[in-house]
């Protein structure tokens, strides 16, 4: 086992390799971008390694997606 953890960032919970992340953050996204996930994941490309062009580029707008909407948190209080 390789320890497959769920893909929001700084989340870090296990998950099976065939999810993308936890029930939780999976639900933090949209349902367009969710169904991308999943009309483009191929079974078995968590073994191969191999998912394809467009899983990729659907994993990559969710990455976009969650630096856009969920910022981690902001620094903040060092200001003055
Ligand atoms: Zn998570």
């Amino acid at each position: 086992m390789s320890g497959h953890t769920c893909h929001w960032p700084g989340c870090g919970k296990a998950v099976p390799p065939k999810l993308w992340g936890c029930k939780a953050c999976w639900f933090k996204l949209p349902k367009h971008l969710r169904d991308r996930i999943w009309s483009t994941y191929v079974p078995g490309q968590e073994v191969t390694k191999t998912p394809s062009r467009e899983y990729l580029e659907a994993a990559r707008d969710v990455q976009a997606w969650i630096a856009a909407n969920h910022p981690p948190a902001p620094v903040q209080g060092r200001l003055l």
